[in-house]
């Protein structure tokens, strides 16, 4: 049964807790951005104020084995800075049984890198590019079969389990998903886990109406899951950036030398359709910034999204979509927004995108819901200085689209099973 971490008696348990502190480092091994630690850390207080102490697991970056330049010993400083305590390291993950004996109320303990272990992900490793099928299956059951005792040590380090790590919460690896299954009454959501579940239920879920989307990013095919299941929610779908041009070219428009999936053409077609039919208004991209080139310093000019010059390409939303859509959002109550209305990248195509960022600040100080999620939508309001201007930005990229589709994650499915 899961438990509520608000309510449960950490006096004197060891809490082993799945984080995401998978953060950027530099050349010198210093992070970067160290948004991921700081949002841990109210669950890591929780534990430690409530009598408990802690054993940190997490990944770092995409290692195939033991790697000097992924270990999680690097960023140790940043969070004892964040914790304002002492934080020992485990330098092997399975081999901290001393180490975590000694825990007593208030210690830290951070285990080495998960992923130096290819049970971690439960997928073979340095198998021969030619290797046969039959091959690579046994490898698979190898890996399968020692995966169950990797996670069998980490659970026997504690007494409760708390996953965190909503980065991660579309894996079903060993310390995200796996391991839950071995602390069936003392498992429970951190946190962040939960302000994201709930975020994102206030748009799936129980969405004050008029619910409006707003979808941008490059391509259709990367978003069709997205735009077809929120097609179950949404009043109102404002569609950006560079998809807009597939839209428009199925429909016979001029596109010039804008991006466009010629395979999506048909599936184009049908959303609209499908839209018409659940009676969903789509707000495409009226007018476009083109340049005649893919560069920031590229001659630009307004035209219809529609009519682009042979040799021009669309870079941002124009003036008369931003009027259009301003108006959309402002008679919203709950709007979701996921991924940027121009190549925001550029400075002087970055005015749609930026624009978005502020309306959504306005709206939300009289009242509405917004969540911002996914990637490159995230990166444009932490850019514009917004990110505690909107409801909800949200820490998980993949996984946010994976739950926008739709789809369970195995880490929240693990805890509430
Ligand atoms: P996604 O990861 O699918 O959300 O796509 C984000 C990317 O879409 C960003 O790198 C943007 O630069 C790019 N993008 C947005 N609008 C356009 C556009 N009109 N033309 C080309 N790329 C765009």
């Amino acid at each position: 049964m899961q438990q509520n971490i608000d309510n449960y008696d950490f006096a004197g348990k060891k809490a082993i807790v799945r984080v995401d502190f998978n953060v950027p480092l530099d050349a010198d091994f210093r992070i970067t951005d160290d948004t991921r630690i700081r949002a841990a850390i109210p669950t890591l207080k929780r534990v430690l104020e409530g009598g408990g102490s802690l054993i940190l697991m997490s990944h770092l970056g995409k290692p195939k084995g033991v790697a000097e330049k992924f270990s999680l010993k690097h960023i140790i400083y940043r969070i004892e800075e964040l914790l304002g305590t002492k934080v020992q390291f485990a330098p092997d993950c399975q081999k901290a049984d001393e180490q975590v004996k000694a825990l007593k109320p208030g210690d830290v303990l951070l285990l080495e890198n998960l992923r130096f272990y290819a049970e971690e992900e439960g997928k073979p490793r340095g198998l021969a590019e030619d290797a046969s099928d039959e091959e690579k299956k046994a490898a698979k059951a190898a890996v399968k079969a020692s995966q169950k005792e990797f996670v069998k040590k980490l659970a026997s380090y504690a007494d409760c389990y708390i996953n965190d790590a909503f980065g991660t919460a579309h894996r079903a690896h060993a310390s995200t998903a796996l391991i839950a299954d071995l602390f069936p009454n003392d498992k429970m959501f951190g946190y962040i886990m939960r302000g994201e579940i709930k975020a994102i239920n206030n748009v799936l879920g129980n969405a004050v109406h008029p619910v409006t989307a707003i979808i941008g990013g490059a391509k259709v095919s990367s978003k069709i899951g997205v735009i077809q299941h929120l097609f179950g929610v949404v009043d109102n779908m404002i569609i950006g950036g560079g998809m807009v041009y597939t839209f428009v070219k199925a429909q016979g428009g001029k596109i010039g030398n804008s991006l466009c999936e010629d395979d999506q053409l048909g599936l184009a077609l049908d959303i609209i359709k499908d839209a018409e039919q659940k009676g969903i208004k789509l707000y495409f991209a009226k007018d476009a910034v083109v340049a005649d080139s893919f560069d920031n310093n590229a001659k630009s000019q307004i035209v219809p999204s529609n009519e682009i010059p042979d040799g021009w390409m669309s870079m941002d939303a124009g003036p008369e979509s931003l009027k259009i859509w301003e108006e959309v959002l402002k008679n919203s109550k709950t709007i979701l927004w996921n991924g940027p209305v121009g190549v925001f990248e550029m400075p002087n195509f970055a005015k749609g995108t930026n624009r978005i960022a502020e309306i959504l600040a306005e709206v939300t100080a009289k009242g509405t819901f917004t969540l911002v999620g996914g990637g490159d939508s995230v990166a444009a309001v932490t850019q514009m200085g917004y990110a505690d201007k909107v409801s909800y930005v949200s820490t998980g990229g993949g996984a946010m689209l994976e739950f926008l589709e739709g789809k369970v994650l195995p880490g929240i499915a693990a805890i509430e099973k």
